[in-house]
C-alpha cells in the first residue's frame, strides 16, 4: 500500500508522514517505509542539495533533476519496498512536480506529468492526502534559512496551491483533500479518518 502527502510548505508533511506511518505499523502489523522527495535516497540527497541550496537553474533543468531523484527513489527503494509487502508513506511524490515545476514554474502540466510517469514507470499511489496550507498559515510557520524555493513569490505558491486543489478535484478516487490549519493532533486525526475506510483488506 502506497501512501503520498501533498502541498504546500508549513502544511505538516513530513509530520504527517511520520504519525501516518506509526498508526498504520501498530494495525496492519506490516513493515513500513517513511520516506521523502526530494531526497529519499543517498543520491536523492545529493541531488536535493544541488536542487535546493544550488545556483539557479532553468526551470527545464530543475523538472529533470526532480524526476532523476523520483526515478532513483522509486527504482532503489519504493518499489523494492512494495514488492515485499511494505507500507510505504513518502512526504511528496510526482504530484509535487505537476503543482510546483507545472503550476508554479507554469511548464505544461501534461508535459511534466508524463516526465514524472515515466521516472517512475508509471507507478501511482493508491492514496494522496493533500495537506492544504493557506498562504498566511504557511508563512507562519516557515521558520530559519529559506531554500532557494521558498523564496519564490507569493504568486508561485498560489499557483502551487491552485494546481493542487485542481489536481485533487480531478481525481477523487486517488485524492484526499485535509485542512491542514489544525494542531498536529486534529490533522493526524482528520488524516486517520481519511485512510481508514480505504485500506485494502
Ligand atoms: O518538502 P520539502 O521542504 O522537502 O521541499 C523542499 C523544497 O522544494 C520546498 O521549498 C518545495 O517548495 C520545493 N519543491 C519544488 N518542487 C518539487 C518538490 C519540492 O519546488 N517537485
Ligand atoms: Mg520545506
Amino acid at each position: 500500500y502506497f501512501v503520498s502527502f501533498e502541498g504546500g510548505d508549513g502544511g505538516g508533511k513530513t509530520t504527517q508522514a511520520r504519525l501516518l506511518g506509526d498508526w498504520l505499523g501498530t494495525l496492519t502489523g506490516r513493515e513500513v517505509v517513511v520516506t521523502r522527495e526530494p531526497g529519499g535516497t543517498a543520491l536523492g540527497a545529493e541531488l536535493r542539495q544541488v536542487i535546493l541550496h544550488g545556483q539557479d537553474m532553468d526551470p527545464r533543468t530543475e523538472a529533470l533533476l526532480y524526476a532523476a531523484d523520483r526515478a532513483h527513489h522509486v527504482a532503489s527503494l519504493v518499489r523494492p519496498a512494495l514488492e515485499r509487502g511494505a507500507v510505504v508513506v513518502t512526504d511528496r511524490y510526482l504530484d509535487s512536480s505537476v503543482a510546483y515545476q507545472a503550476g508554479g514554474r507554469e511548464l505544461g502540466e501534461a508535459e511534466v506529468e508524463r516526465l514524472s510517469l515515466w521516472a517512475v514507470q508509471g507507478l501511482l499511489p493508491d492514496l494522496t492526502i493533500l495537506l492544504d496550507v493557506d498562504p498566511a498559515t504557511s508563512a507562519a510557520r516557515m521558520t530559519g534559512d529559506p531554500d532557494r524555493l521558498e523564496r519564490a513569490g507569493d504568486d508561485f505558491h498560489r499557483r502551487t496551491r491552485e494546481a493542487y486543489l485542481s489536481r485533487a478535484g480531478t481525481d477523487p478516487a486517488r485524492w484526499v483533500v485535509v485542512d491542514a490549519a489544525g494542531t498536529v493532533d486534529q490533522v493526524h486525526a482528520q488524516v486517520r479518518a481519511a485512510v481508514a475506510p480505504r485500506l485494502p483488506q
